[in-house]
């Protein structure tokens, strides 16, 4: 049988592997299959030459049981919303894992930003946020970067908004730069909060990671810095990265600041000198201590996953491996950090960054590394106990500890 890949039925298959341990109660199973909340619409942007064109968008609150809903917004020609449903699940099983007081949201536009102007994208940017405004805001949903989108975009929007009512409120979206209200570290908060908990499962297992090899797939906003840190935190050699349009690879190491400085200039990682090509297929395959998954979903199935050689698989990206890779994986003794744990550090960065806004206080970089350690550390240690309490993979592991909580906040308020 030819695995599923839609990512909400994979999300909803996660979920009801975990509802089976936990024994949940059957109603409270099926409310926590659904989004709560769902807004489809339409956004004309005036383009350039004068003409317009409609771009599909979306908003999805999953869950707002713990606290507002919380989550990215992707710019992607292949967005669908089944994949912002996905996104937005585990989204609420994040900021639950974690334990921050928040619910799980994503949104998404049909678009591709790298066909657009800088002008276009920014009526785009706020034209999304003008079809949102009325359901978001501080105590409902708060927005954050994700795929193609930026601070910049964030800064439009919140611009937009705070026009639309009247007043200051920058906490109505986070990832802002620094200037207006962002905070410290939230730039590398995803890929920090990988390196913790990779730093972590490096302990547990008793391997030591300086002057190992990694390999990095996506070189976006997570997988750049993961790069940069996995050198200055682990001590790890990375051999091997890649972006969408390939990759490079080189045995003897690439140097995180000569490989953003050339992607910077070329636009992307191939023909940096010295390193040889390599496809994105390829290089999950390779032998290394640590593979960081750091672009899209669904990279690593039922196909390949008997090829993975890393001993850690520290999911970067949001839902990379599916349920039959999982399985196998397991089996094959790959420890995988799981996607809403391992990059959890974003929107736990982004939570700071809304109590910072909250009480108009701003926290020293060093403040922010110190409670971003915490909770990872934190929520890495109970998810590692119970996969090892209840003998199951750490992504269910990771579920048992998440669904249980937001089911019991949900049970509190009386909805199920
Ligand atoms: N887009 C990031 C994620 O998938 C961050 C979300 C946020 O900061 O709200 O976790």
């Amino acid at each position: 049988m030819t695995e599923n890949l839609n990512p909400f039925a994979i999300a909803q298959t996660q979920l009801d592997q975990a509802a089976e341990l936990l024994q949940l109660d059957p109603d409270m199973h099926a409310f926590l299959r659904e989004p709560m909340r769902e807004f489809h619409f339409s956004i004309p942007v005036r383009m350039d030459d004068g003409s317009t064109r409609t771009f599909r968008g979306f908003r999805v609150q999953y869950n707002d049981a713990r606290g507002p809903a919380k989550g990215g917004l992707r710019f992607h020609p292949s967005e669908t919303i089944d994949t912002v449903r996905a996104l937005a699940a585990w989204m609420t099983w994040k900021t639950s894992v974690v334990d921050i007081p928040l619910g799980g949201g994503k949104g998404g536009v049909i678009c591709d930003p790298r066909e657009l102007s800088r002008n276009e994208l920014e009526r785009l940017s706020r034209g999304y946020m003008r079809s949102i405004a009325r359901y978001v805001g501080l105590t409902k949903d708060v927005p954050a970067p994700d795929v193609y989108t930026t601070p910049q975009i964030m800064a439009w929007m919140m611009d937009e908004y705070e026009m639309l009512v009247g007043h200051r409120e920058p906490g109505v979206i986070t990832g802002k730069p620094l200037d207006l209200g962002g905070s410290a570290s939230r730039g590398d908060a995803t890929a920090r909060g990988a390196i913790y908990t990779t730093r972590e499962a490096a302990k547990v297992l008793n391997l030591d990671m300086r002057g190992k090899r990694a390999a990095i797939q996506g070189y976006g906003n997570a997988g750049s810095f993961a790069h940069k840190l996995a050198e200055e935190l682990l001590g790890m050699k990375v051999v091997a990265i890649s972006d969408s349009r390939g990759g490079i690879l080189n045995w003897d190491g690439l140097n995180a600041a000569d490989t953003m400085k050339h992607k910077a200039s070329t636009g992307a990682v191939s023909d940096f000198p010295g390193a040889e090509a390599i496809s994105n297929e390829a290089l999950l395959e390779l032998d290394v201590m640590v593979l960081f998954p750091s672009a899209l979903e669904n990279v690593i199935t039922g196909k390949n996953a008997n090829q993975i050689r890393a001993n850690i698989v520290a999911e970067l990206a949001n839902g990379p491996t599916t349920p039959e890779a999982d399985t196998i994986l397991f089996e094959n003794g790959v420890y995988v950090i799981p996607d809403f744990l391992c990059n959890a550090g974003g929107v736990t960065v982004s939570y700071f960054e809304m109590v910072q806004n909250a009480y108009q206080y701003y926290w020293t970089q060093q403040l922010v590394h110190e409670r971003l350690d915490l909770k990872m550390t934190t929520a890495f240690s109970a998810v590692h106990e119970m996969a090892v309490s209840k003998g199951v993979h750490n992504r269910l592991a990771a579920y048992l500890v998440a669904v249980e909580r937001v089911a019991r906040a949900v049970r509190w308020r009386g909805w199920v």
